[in-house]
């Protein structure tokens, strides 16, 4: 099964994919952890790719669809969180699945507010060693700052800052959201609550993939 998670920054795609993909046994592919790594480790995507983060902007297609076609398995089996962002790396992804005999299998979409992006986004904690993600109100962890898993304090995003979360959210609704057309059209797009807690929103998308 490959599965698209579409939505606006903040919505909740990565922590929901986290847990499908290690319940399905699918490849949780994150363009942006991808790209967070290439800038931490410096190589030449990443030295590309950071002017255009720290902005929130989107980085180029052509760099976006050379990484994902590095990284996807022959077989798929995979959960795409945070790309496609564009029409042009949707019809790129659907060239390069029907080159190797596959295809998308849904679109889910995760329906949130602004108010909810912003209040998830603000409050958003990532491990800079582990990478895994907390919220200081919504997902804590047990003691303040540290990371439970690794021990690590937590760091909050350049990006998740009030000034570029603004931005992000422009950028998701002029480059992004004509996806949601694009989907609807191929009958695979699926609209779930996003902005029920995390519990929920994870019993609410096994049902949807159940049906
Ligand atoms: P969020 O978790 O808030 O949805 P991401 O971690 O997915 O944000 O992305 C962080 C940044 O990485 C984006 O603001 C953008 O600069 C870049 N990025 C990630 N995925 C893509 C993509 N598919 N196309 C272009 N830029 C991307
Ligand atoms: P995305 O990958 O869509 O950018 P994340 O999964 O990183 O979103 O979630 C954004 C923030 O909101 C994180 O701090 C996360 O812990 C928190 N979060 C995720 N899902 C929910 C939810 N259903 N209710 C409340 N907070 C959530």
């Amino acid at each position: 099964m490959n599965l698209v998670f579409l939505g606006p920054p903040g919505a909740g795609k990565g922590t929901q994919a986290k847990k499908l993909s290690q319940e399905m046994g699918l490849k949780h592919i994150s363009t942006g952890d991808l790209l967070r790594e290439a800038v931490k480790n410096q190589t030449p995507l990443g030295k590309k790719a950071k002017e255009f983060m720290d902005r929130g902007e989107l980085v180029p297609d052509e760099l976006i669809v050379a990484l994902i076609e590095e990284v996807m398995p022959p077989g798929g089996g995979v959960i795409l969180d945070g790309f496609p962002r564009t029409i042009a790396q949707a019809e790129a992804l659907d060239k390069m699945l029907s080159r190797k005999g596959m295809k998308l299998d849904k679109a889910l979409l995760f329906d949130v507010s602004d108010d909810v992006v912003v209040e998830r986004l603000s409050g958003r904690r990532v491990c800079p060693s582990c990478g895994t993600v907390y919220h200081i109100k919504f997902n804590p962890p047990k003691e303040d700052q540290v990371c439970d898993r690794c021990g690590t304090k937590l760091i909050q995003r350049e990006d998740d800052k009030e000034e570029v979360i603004r931005n992000r959210l422009d950028v998701y609704r002029k480059q992004t959201e004509p996806l949601i057309e694009y989907y609807k059209d191929k009958g695979i797009l699926i609209k779930l609550d996003a902005s029920k807690d995390i519990q929920e929103v994870y019993r609410e998308l096994k049902r949807v993939l159940a049906s």
